[in-house]
C-alpha cells in the first residue's frame, strides 16, 4: 500500500475585483443647491472633500454661510406656499416614485460615489445603502396620498419648512430617511449633509432637479457644523430633524427650546448583542460580525457590546476570532472588501484613543493579522475581552470596528447589563427560545430589538431611541408623525 500524505489545504485568495471609478464624474467644484439650481455661496467659501482611503481630494465643495441659509429657507418657504404646497398627495407621490426610479437607474454611480467619499466597501454601498435609499422613496411615495388614513386623525397638515442635518456614516441613506417622509407629508426641505461626505447628497440634488420637483422644494447646503447651527437657529424653519452625536443633539435641543419648532433627534448608541447558550453559535457569530464590523462600526445602532452567556463565552470567542481572520480589509472599491476605510482622521483619532483607554483599563485587546494600507485612514477589526461595565469602552460610543465583550450567567443579569448605559437605541437577542426573545424584548430599553439577526433595516419599520439616543421615530407610518401637525 502506498502511503499518502494528508492533503495540503489550497492557499485560496481572492483576486482583486475593483469596481471602476469611471462610472462617476465628479466636478472639480460644487455650488449649493438652492431654488432648483446650483449657485455659488454668497461669500465664495469652499472646502475639500477627501477620499478617506487615499487622503486625496475628490472635489471642492461650497461652504454655506448664514446668507445662504437665509436664501435656502426663503426658497423652501416659497415652494411651500407655492407649487409644492398646492400639489395634491397623488402628485407628490409621483415625484417621490420618480426620485426612487432614478436612484435605481443610477445606482452604480451612487454606490461608487458613496464608497469614494465615505470609505465604505462597495459591497455595502451597492447592496445596502443605495437600494435602501430608493426603497425609502418608494415606501413614502405610497403614503403621500393616504395621509388621511395614516392614523393621525382627520386632515393631518404638513409643518412647513424642515431643516435636516445628517451625519457621514450613511450619507445618501440618511438623506433619504429625512427627505422622503418630509416630502410625502407635504413639507419642503433644507438638507445639510456632513462635511466629510457631501457628494451623494449633491448627486441626489441633481436627481431631484431631473425629477422635476418644483424649485425650492428641496435645497442642499453643504458646509460644516456652523452651517448646521445656522439652519437650526433660523426663524423660518418649522421643524428640525437631526441625526448625529448625542453632544450636538443636546446642543440642538437647547437651541430649539421655546421656539415652537418641532424636533426629532436620532443620536448615538451602545447596542448590546446578547448571545444565550442555546443560540445557533455559528449563525450568532455572523450576526456579531455584521453587528459591529458592518460599515467599519460607523453605525449608531451597532452591536458594540457583545454580552455572551458564560458557559459558551470561550467557544463564541474562538469562533469569532477564526471568522475575523477571514475578513478582508482594504480598497473600498474592491468587491471582495469587507472592511473599508475610517471616514476621517478625526474619527480615526477617536477610535484610537478609546481603544488605548480599553487597554489601560485592563481589557484584553485582540485583532486578526492584517496589514493596513500605507495611506488613508484605517483601523483593524478589534475585539476587547475581559471588559467590565465601568470601562469606557463599555460605556462610550466608539463608532468604529471595535467590539467589547462582556459575559453574563442569567437572563436577569443580561438585561441589567444590557440596560446599563445612558443610551437606548438597539439590541440583539440570540436564542432558540421564542419565549425568551419576548421576555427579553419586554425588558430591554432599546428602540429597535433584533432577534437572531442584526442590523436589518426596512423602510416600513420604525427606527429610533430612548434616553440619550434621542426621540421620535424614522421609517414606517411612525416616521410621518414627525412631519405632520396632527
Ligand atoms: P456630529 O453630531 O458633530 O455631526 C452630525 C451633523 O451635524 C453633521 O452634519 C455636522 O456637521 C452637524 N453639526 C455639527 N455641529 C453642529 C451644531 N452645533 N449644530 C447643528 N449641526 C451641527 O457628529 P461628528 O461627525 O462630529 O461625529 C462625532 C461623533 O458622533 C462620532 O465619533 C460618533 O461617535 C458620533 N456620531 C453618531 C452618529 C449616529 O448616527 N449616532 C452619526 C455620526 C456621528 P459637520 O459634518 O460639518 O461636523
Amino acid at each position: 500500500m502506498v502511503a499518502t500524505s494528508p492533503p495540503v489545504p489550497p492557499d485560496w485568495d481572492y483576486a482583486p475585483a475593483p469596481e471602476s471609478a469611471d462610472v462617476v464624474s465628479i466636478a472639480p467644484r460644487y455650488g449649493l443647491f438652492i431654488g432648483g439650481e446650483f449657485v455659488p455661496p454668497a461669500d465664495g467659501g469652499s472646502f475639500a472633500t477627501l477620499n478617506p482611503a487615499t487622503e486625496e481630494s475628490l472635489s471642492e465643495v461650497a461652504q454655506a454661510g448664514e446668507q445662504d441659509v437665509d436664501r435656502a429657507v426663503a426658497a423652501a418657504r416659497a415652494a411651500y406656499e407655492g407649487a409644492w404646497g398646492a400639489a395634491p398627495g397623488r402628485d407628490r407621490a409621483k415625484y417621490l416614485y420618480r426620485i426612487a426610479r432614478v436612484i435605481q437607474e443610477r445606482a452604480r454611480e451612487f454606490a461608487v460615489l458613496e464608497s469614494l467619499d465615505n470609505g465604505k466597501p462597495i459591497r455595502e454601498s451597492r447592496d445596502v445603502d443605495i437600494p435602501l435609499a430608493a426603497a425609502h422613496f418608494f415606501y413614502y411615495a405610497g403614503w403621500a396620498d393616504k395621509l388621511e388614513h395614516a392614523g393621525f386623525g382627520p386632515g393631518p397638515r404638513p409643518l412647513g419648512v424642515a431643516g435636516q442635518v445628517i451625519p457621514w456614516n450613511f450619507p445618501l441613506l440618511m438623506a433619504a430617511w429625512k427627505l422622503a417622509p418630509a416630502l410625502a407629508a407635504g413639507n419642503t426641505c433644507v438638507l445639510k449633509p456632513a462635511e466629510t461626505t457631501p457628494l451623494t447628497a449633491l448627486l441626489l440634488a441633481e436627481v431631484i432637479g431631473e425629477a422635476g420637483l418644483p424649485p425650492g422644494t428641496v435645497n442642499v447646503l453643504t458646509g460644516d457644523g456652523a452651517t448646521g447651527q445656522a439652519l437650526v437657529a433660523h426663524p423660518g424653519v418649522d421643524k428640525i430633524a437631526f441625526t448625529g452625536s448625542t453632544e450636538v443633539g443636546k446642543e440642538i435641543q437647547r437651541a430649539v427650546a421655546g421656539t415652537g419648532k418641532k424636533l426629532t433627534l436620532e443620536l448615538g448608541g451602545k447596542g448590546a448583542n446578547v448571545v444565550f447558550d442555546d443560540a445557533p453559535l455559528d449563525q450568532a457569530v455572523e450576526g456579531i460580525v455584521n453587528g459591529i464590523f458592518f460599515n467599519q462600526g460607523h453605525v449608531c445602532c451597532a452591536g458594540s457590546r457583545l454580552l455572551v452567556q458564560e458557559s459558551v463565552a470561550d467557544s463564541v470567542l474562538d469562533r469569532l476570532k477564526r471568522r475575523l481572520g477571514t475578513l478582508r480589509l482594504g480598497d473600498p472599491l474592491d468587491k471582495n472588501t469587507d472592511i473599508g476605510a475610517i471616514n476621517s482622521r478625526q474619527q480615526l483619532d477617536k477610535i484610537t484613543e478609546l481603544s488605548a483607554a480599553g487597554e489601560q483599563e485592563g481589557a484584553q485587546r485582540w485583532s486578526p493579522a492584517c496589514s493596513l494600507p500605507g495611506r488613508g485612514y484605517w483601523f483593524p477589526p478589534t475585539v476587547f475581552s475581559g471588559v467590565s461595565q465601568a470601562h469606557r469602552i463599555a460605556q462610550e460610543e466608539i463608532f468604529g470596528p471595535v467590539l467589547s465583550v462582556l459575559t453574563f450567567r442569567t437572563p436577569e443579569e443580561a438585561v441589567a447589563k444590557a440596560n446599563n448605559t445612558p443610551y437606548g437605541l438597539s439590541a440583539g437577542i440570540w436564542t432558540e427560545k421564542g419565549s425568551r426573545i419576548f421576555w427579553m424584548a419586554q425588558r430591554l430599553r432599546a428602540g429597535v430589538i433584533w432577534a437572531n439577526t442584526y442590523n436589518r433595516f426596512d423602510p416600513a419599520s420604525p427606527f429610533g431611541g430612548f434616553q440619550e439616543s434621542g426621540f421620535g421615530r424614522e421609517g414606517g407610518r411612525h416616521g410621518l408623525a414627525g412631519y405632520l401637525d396632527a
